[in-house]
């Protein structure tokens, strides 16, 4: 299709786990959402890591290791903002597993 004309709230550029968890919110929270994908396939680089996701249950103690790990290229404050939202990552998978009763496997490693 090269022409066409409609109106949404939100447009997701890309069809990975960001661009999906965006598109996903934003519908939840009432906004017509459209979602667009370059490729034939959804997933993007998303799918190298089979559906696991990074999750924290300690802000402070990621944010350590995140500092350790950047060797001073990022912002304490960017640093600091992916540690505390990595807390709730877990409740959001959990959730969104809900909808079709996926099954949510949580394995602890040692900083990562
Ligand atoms: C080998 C490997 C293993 C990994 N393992 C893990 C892991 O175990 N746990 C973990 O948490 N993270 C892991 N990561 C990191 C994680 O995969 C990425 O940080 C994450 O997938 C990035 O998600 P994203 O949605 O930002 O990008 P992507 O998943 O890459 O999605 C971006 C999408 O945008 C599309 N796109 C780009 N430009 C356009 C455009 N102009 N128009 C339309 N669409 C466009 C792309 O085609 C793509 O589908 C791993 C990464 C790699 C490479």
């Amino acid at each position: 299709m090269s022409e066409w004309d409609e109106t949404f709230d939100v447009v997701c550029v890309g069809y990975g786990f960001a661009g999906a968890a965006a598109a996903v919110a934003a519908h939840d929270a009432g906004a017509r959402v459209l979602l667009l994908e370059k490729m034939p396939d959804p997933g993007g680089i998303s799918i190298c890591s089979a559906g696991g996701v990074r999750i924290s249950r300690d802000a402070e103690a990621s944010f350590q290791y995140l500092k350790a790990t950047n060797a001073g290229t990022t912002p304490d404050a960017m640093l600091r903002a992916l540690a505390r939202d990595m807390t709730g990552v877990e409740a959001f998978i959990r959730e969104l597993a809900a909808v079709n009763d996926a099954e949510v496997l949580v394995t602890w490693a040692k900083a990562n």
